[in-house]
């Protein structure tokens, strides 16, 4: 078994996660509370991993003619606070006191723009591939610590679930279960 990385948060930064700072951010609204977290999948290119892209296109600084697929997200400008790696590596691209730009036109339980007052959580991944027992580990690791840092941070929810028909990620692979289970073990650690 691999060691857990020890995660802590101070400020907004994970420490054991790689900073890797990305422009696409705006600051929350003043009222705004963290009360969610959102996970999500990517790849760059799709269902292929590893390459260094993603944190690439999170920095703005991807060469779109690498690949026919990266044609077709050029120009975009979006991040995400957290990625988690195949090999359970976590980077961080914003602070997780600003909004990064995951989620889009979204609503969870009739609260529209979930970017104001979410967490969110990249898994390198695809809809048609399992993920890691390391990102597992790593998630539950983080997401513990996250409501710990925001108690408020108590509702979790997949990409699918916050813009449904318009996003499917994490998809059909992402253990739901197998995440609260392994997040309750990292809170009565
Ligand atoms: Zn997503």
């Amino acid at each position: 078994m691999p060691q857990t990385v020890k995660f802590q948060i101070r400020d907004g930064a994970l420490s054991g996660a790689r900073q890797v700072p990305s422009p696409n951010y705006n600051p929350r609204p003043a009222q705004a509370e963290i009360q969610l977290a959102v996970v999500h999948n990517i790849s760059l290119p799709p269902s292929q991993f590893g390459g260094g892209y993603i944190e690439r296109f999170f920095q703005n600084r991807l060469d779109w003619s690498l690949h026919p697929y990266f044609q077709s997200i050029e120009g975009m400008q979006v991040s995400a606070h957290l990625l988690i790696l195949r090999s359970g590596e976590a980077l961080q691209f914003v602070n997780f006191n600003d909004r990064a730009w995951h989620a889009g036109r979204s609503s969870y339980l009739g609260l529209k723009e979930c970017n104001d007052y979410s967490v969110g959580i990249e898994l390198e991944g695809s809809d048609d591939l399992p993920f890691t027992d390391a990102q597992y580990e790593a998630l539950a690791a983080v997401t513990a610590c996250l409501q710990q840092a925001y108690p408020k941070m108590q509702h979790l929810a997949g990409h699918s679930d916050i813009a449904p028909g318009r996003k499917t990620d994490p998809g059909p692979h992402f253990d739901w279960a197998r995440f609260r289970q392994q997040l309750h073990h990292f809170k009565n650690k």
